[in-house]
């Protein structure tokens, strides 16, 4: 595979850069919960094997443009696991993201023999690229990126378009993509209840 073109941002997105009706995006944090640990980086992939990084503890977070695009309802957001990103993109930047998709809520709903919903094995099964988790764990507050924590972080948004293509069909063939659809649409309201200390199963018994 062609090495992808990574462009680095300090801040916010150049006005200049859009993404047509979807943008794939990821974000990194220094960890896990999202009162603690604040975000560092928002990745984003038009599905054209280039990714756009934008590095945003340094300078804080006023970034109009990537606000704009993350509230933009004509571009769809495809995520993997966007209950943790819409979740701190909505902590840091004020934002609610929407439209979503997510394709490991479709991997779920669509591949029911196995449970293995990570992004590595997605990728593997349904686009034939293997990923390294490698550089997951790192300092993304980091004043420069490494280029293995650029390649790292760009190769969690390059393959999200391809892989809803192929989720969709799933979803289609097994006649669960309303299901998805309104899963979906729940995510924005599940990621607040994440951030409102709700992070159990509140239709749970
Ligand atoms: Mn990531």
């Amino acid at each position: 595979m062609a090495a992808a073109k990574i462009h680095v941002h300090e801040g916010d997105l150049p006005a200049s850069v859009s993404f047509g009706s979807s943008v794939a995006v990821d974000s990194e944090t220094l960890g896990l919960k999202p009162h603690r640990d604040r975000l560092c980086v928002v990745q984003l992939s038009a599905g054209d094997g280039s990714a756009h990084l934008v590095q945003l503890s340094q300078t804080g977070y006023d970034a109009p443009n990537l606000k704009a695009l993350m509230a933009d309802p004509g571009v769809l957001k495809i995520f993997h696991y966007a209950r943790f990103d819409v979740a701190v993109i909505k902590h840091y930047l004020g934002v609610d993201t929407q439209p979503i998709y997510c394709t490991k809520i479709a991997s779920k709903l669509a591949r029911t023999y196995t449970d293995r919903h990570g992004l590595k094995d997605l990728t593997s099964e349904l686009v034939g690229v293997e990923l390294s988790k490698q550089q997951q764990s790192s300092d993304w507050a980091a004043a420069r990126l490494s280029q293995q924590q650029q390649a790292y972080a760009a190769s969690d948004v390059l393959h999200l378009h391809k892989l809803k293509d192929r989720l969709d069909a799933m979803l289609e063939r097994e006649g669960r993509m309303h299901l998805a659809q309104a899963a979906f649409d729940f995510l924005r309201t599940r990621a607040s209840l994440d951030l409102a200390g709700f992070e159990d199963d509140i239709f749970a018994h």
